[in-house]
């Protein structure tokens, strides 16, 4: 579990073409630079860790590629001390991302295989979520709602309504909306009622399943 000065300097370029490809917000890319994106690989894999591509990990689900977490976190719009909910814990790489920033991070994840997995292993180098739930992300967390940001990280064939529900006046929901190519899709919550929506390309992800497994 080591991080050493190649790691950092892979991760510094990695840190560049993410700004070659539009990533402008400073506390995301200070994010990327700190998380040692290799230690949530199989060992193997470490020459994968830091080129912008999503990769395999357990249970047939991937780790999002590095463009994809820094666009959604960017979407996201949160801050030192923001609540947010995660949809899709997975390798936990996006959590990490959140938790580098301050955030207080909410996390869900369907698999038990990777539920079980990552919540031994984000403590275990440091990161700590708030909270680290096994359970279906189409009903979000209303026992910890409302959230300054929620974040889907798997692709989801509707937007589901409790997501919307859970968020506060001025938060935004990121989701990837579509079958087999989805459209990233930004929710800011205006009121009480009012939704306001804007839509930032495509991108593709593992589905969203319901239910867990
Ligand atoms: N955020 C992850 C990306 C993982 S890929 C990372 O940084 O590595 C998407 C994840 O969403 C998978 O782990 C998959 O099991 C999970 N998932 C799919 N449907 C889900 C659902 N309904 N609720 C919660 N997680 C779900």
């Amino acid at each position: 579990m080591k991080d050493t000065f190649t790691h950092k300097g892979m991760r510094k370029k990695l840190v560049e073409t993410l700004v070659k490809k539009g990533i402008a917000n400073k506390e995301v890319l200070a994010a990327i630079n700190k998380v040692p994106r290799h230690l949530f690989m199989d060992s193997g894999f470490v020459d994968h860790a830091y080129v912008d591509k999503a990769f395999p990990i357990a249970a047939d689900q991937t780790i999002s590629q590095p463009y994809t977490v820094a666009r959604q976190t960017e979407l996201l719009d949160v801050t030192d001390g923001d609540k947010v909910l995660e949809i899709g814990t997975g390798s936990g790489y996006q959590s990490a991302v959140l938790l580098e920033m301050g955030i207080q991070v909410y996390t869900v994840e369907r698999q038990n295989e990777l539920f079980k997995k990552t919540s031994l292993f984000l403590p275990k180098i440091g990161y700590r979520p708030k909270k680290m739930v096994f359970g279906d992300g189409y009903k979000g967390l209303p026992e910890f709602a409302p959230f300054d940001g929620i974040v889907v990280t798997a692709g989801a064939p509707f937007v589901p309504k409790p997501l919307l529900a859970q968020l506060k006046v001025g938060g935004k929901l990121v989701i990837p909306v579509g079958d087999d190519v989805q459209i990233m899709t930004v929710f800011e919550r205006t009121s009480a009622k009012k939704f306001e929506k804007t839509e930032h390309g495509e991108f593709r992800f593992v589905p969203l399943l319901e239910d867990k497994n």
